[in-house]
Order: C-alpha cells, then structure tokens, then sequence
C-alpha cells in the first residue's frame, strides 16, 4: 500500500518504520524545517514501553535512558522550609531525553521517505484513498494516510469535528539544568522527586545529557511544575522573550522575563528553598499549555490517526509515548496480512477508542487529585498525610515516613 504520514516525530516516525519495515510504500511529511531535536526535555515512560520498543526493533541498545524505580514526595515543611518527606511510591519508569529518543526513532526511517519542511495544508479523504496537498504546492495520492500530526491534528477535524482540544486550566513550566553546574544532589539519591503544594506539583529528575551521558555528573536536571492559568490568562504567559504571541508552548530559551518572574514569584513561597534556588539558576526554560481531547473515531475513509493526534490525556499517566507506540505497533499489526483495509481500519479505530476510554478517566482523576484538589501537605499531621499520599496511589506500593 501507498501509506502517508503526517507529521515525522514520535507517533509518525515508529509508525513509518514499521509500515516500511511490512513492506508498505511510505513517505512522511514533516512541517518543521529544522529538525526536532531542539523541541525535547525530559519524557517518562513505563519500562515496559521501552522494552516493547527494543523488542520490536524500533530503538536499540545505545538509546540512554535513566531508570526510575521511585517517586519521592517531598512538601516545603513547615517553619525552616526545608523539605518534608511524605513518602516513596514504588514505579517502574524509564527516563529519556526527548531528542535522543527522537532521533533514535528517526533511523528507522531511511531519508530518503521522510520530507522535512513539507507541510501538510489540505487533507481530500475519499473511500479509495486519500490525496495531500502540500503547503508549498504540488499533491501526493495514497491508499491510506495517518496523521501523527500532534495534538492540533489536521485529520482529527475531518474524523471528528467535534474533537476540538481542551484546555485543562494549566500550563507545565519546565527547565534543566546541567547536573556538573549543581552542587549537591538535590534528589538526595532518589530517582525522581515529585515536590507538591496547594493546588498543584512538580517534577525534578535527571535525564541523559546532550553526550548522550548517563553517567552522574554528566546528565541534565530536568524541573517542570503545574502551575493553574485561568483560560482568560493563558495568552499573556504564551508570549515569548520577543512580545510574539505563541500558541500552545514557549519554546526552551524563549520565555519572556516577566512571565518567569511572575513565576517565580508563585513556586518561591510554594517549594522548600533548595528546590527553587535551581528554578531560579536555569536559564533555560519552556512552557507548555496542558491540553486534553477525545476523538469519538481514530478512522475515516483511508485516514487515521495515531499519537497526540488521536485521543490526548492530562499529562499525569506517563502514557504520551506509550499511547503513540501502542497506535503504531497495533496499527501494523492490524494492516499486516488484512485482506480488507476498511475493515481492518474499523477494528483497530474500536480498539483504539477503548483503550482512551479506560486512560482518560483515570488521568483526569489523577489530575484532579495531584492538581486542583491537592491540599496544603506542609502543616498536615503525619498520619493525615500518611493517608492522603496512600489513598492517592491506590495498588502502588508505598514508604511511608515511620512505617
Ligand atoms: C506538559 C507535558 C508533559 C508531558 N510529559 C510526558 C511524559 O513524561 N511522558 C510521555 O510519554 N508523554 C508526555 N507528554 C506527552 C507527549 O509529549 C506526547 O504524547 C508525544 O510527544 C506526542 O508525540 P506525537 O508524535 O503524537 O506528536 P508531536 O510530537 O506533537 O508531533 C507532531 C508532529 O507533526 C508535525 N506536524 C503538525 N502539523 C503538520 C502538518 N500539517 N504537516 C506536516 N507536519 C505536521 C509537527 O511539526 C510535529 O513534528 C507530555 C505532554 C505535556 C503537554
């Protein structure tokens, strides 16, 4: 089959390698002219992922990653400031560095099938195939297109019209910070510290440094918290260091000065001190809109959709890469050997749907519980703190401080 693929990052590259790998004819389109290497942080994912990945072929063994086997909590204590444990949750988690895993993901696609700086400007679905017009002229046929074109998604809104993205009411400030430039370990020999205040959270781990480094010493700290932005005031923290309105994000080195006053001047009185003076000496940060959508089909015609593109979680699930392989490798499974495409197609948009209907609910429960209802941790009496940090990870196993 001819198979076009919108968009060229996670969702589209595994997707490509293995349509190409099945034999299928394909070309990606991909909008950025720059490459992506720039856009990434730090990503976690189930451990589970990451070996289904290697399993399948579609990153190797020199991919680095950084383990997390535990999520500390800490709450600025009372008085001092100075952190108060809450209490260790056991996960399995693999960190990575968005740009290696991209670029990992990028060698399976040979280059000559993957266009960059070709933008997708019109989408023609018909029940025999699907027609791409491109932005800057010209238009390519095919027997089936996917669109792993983000969370924007061009196809979504002929799939589903109704599937608009929503805005969850708050934005992710993120940083890094290279480990050689900090003093001791603010981790504390911990994995990943999850710092909680009223009203929201944040994260702090390290990922692999720009050398593709594991090694302590030469990995990056990767900070980012979820700060509530009412809708009405989300347009004046998306615009950059250069008074350019941006939609979605502020890329890495481009917030303006006084959106990261304006939040620092929040996480000051929220964070145990040691954890905001590295807020304050990363001179590289990024935000990121936190946007959530439900497709009610992943199939139309010879159009689907995978990643971002289709269904998109409240970030609290580790579930974006998860999500983007589990479309691409049932996909490939559901095309190989398909004697009809349509019904092949109809099958796995049911499947697809079902799996978002279980995610959703349960990452909007973690939302509601790690952001809007999180409570005041730092006067909380130890065994009130005990039973919310229990009750908030049911299934898990948990430390607690004096068990
Ligand atoms: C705050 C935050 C934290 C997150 N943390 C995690 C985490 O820890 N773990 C995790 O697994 N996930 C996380 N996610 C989710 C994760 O980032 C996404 O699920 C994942 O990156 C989606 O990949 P994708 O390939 O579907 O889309 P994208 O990476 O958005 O790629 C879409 C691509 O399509 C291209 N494109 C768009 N339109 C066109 C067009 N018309 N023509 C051609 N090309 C086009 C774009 O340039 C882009 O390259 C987080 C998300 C947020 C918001």
């Amino acid at each position: 089959m001819r198979v076009g693929i919108i968009g060229g990052s996670i969702a589209g590259c595994a997707t490509a390698a293995l349509l190409h790998r099945a034999g299928h004819d394909v070309i990606v389109f991909e909008r950025s002219e720059s490459g992506l290497v720039s856009r990434g942080a730090g990503i976690g994912t189930p451990a589970a992922v990451w070996q289904d990945m290697l399993a399948r072929g579609l990153i190797d063994e020199t991919l680095p990653t950084v383990k997390v086997d535990s999520i500390r909590y800490v709450t600025r204590g009372s008085g001092t400031g100075r952190p108060r444990w809450l209490g260790d949750i056991q996960v399995s988690l693999k960190a990575f560095n968005w740009a290696h895993l991209y670029q990992c993901l990028r060698r399976g696609v040979p280059d000559d099938l993957y266009r960059g700086a070709s933008a997708v400007e019109r989408i023609e679905a018909g029940p025999g195939g699907t027609r791409l017009h491109l932005l800057r002229g010209g238009s390519a046929d095919f027997d089936l297109v996917v669109c792993a074109d983000g969370y924007r998604s061009l196809g979504r809104g002929l799939i589903d019209p109704g599937a608009v993205p929503r805005y969850r009411g708050m934005v992710m400030w993120r940083g890094l910070l290279p480990e050689s430039d900090i003093g001791a370990d603010p981790l504390g020999g911990c994995d990943l510290v999850r710092s909680v205040y009223q009203g929201g959270h944040g994260l702090m781990y390290y990922i692999p440094g720009t050398g593709q480094s594991t090694e302590p010493g030469k990995r990056l700290l990767m900070w980012g918290y979820y700060l509530q932005v009412p809708e009405g005031a989300l347009a004046s923290v998306l615009v950059d260091d250069h008074e350019r309105q941006q939609s979605g994000s502020v890329p890495f080195g481009k917030v303006h000065p006084q959106v990261k006053a304006g939040f620092e001047s929040r996480l000051a009185d929220l964070l145990p001190p040691a954890l905001f003076e590295l807020v304050q000496r990363s001179g590289n940060s990024a935000i990121q809109a936190v946007y959530s959508v439900a497709p009610r089909s992943y199939a139309r015609d010879r159009l689907c959709l995978a990643g971002d593109a289709g269904a998109v979680f409240p970030p609290f699930t580790a579930s974006g890469v998860l999500k983007a392989m589990a479309n691409a490798t049932s996909l490939a499974d559901a095309l190989a050997g398909a004697p009809a495409v349509d019904d092949a197609l109809r099958r796995w948009s049911e499947a697809q749907l079902q799996v978002a209907a279980e995610v959703m609910p349960m990452a909007e429960r973690t939302e509601q519980g790690l952001v809007f209802d999180m409570p005041d941790l730092t006067t909380m009496p130890a065994a009130a703190a005990n039973d919310w940090i229990s009750s908030a990870h049911p299934g898990f196993a948990v430390t607690l401080p004096g068990t």
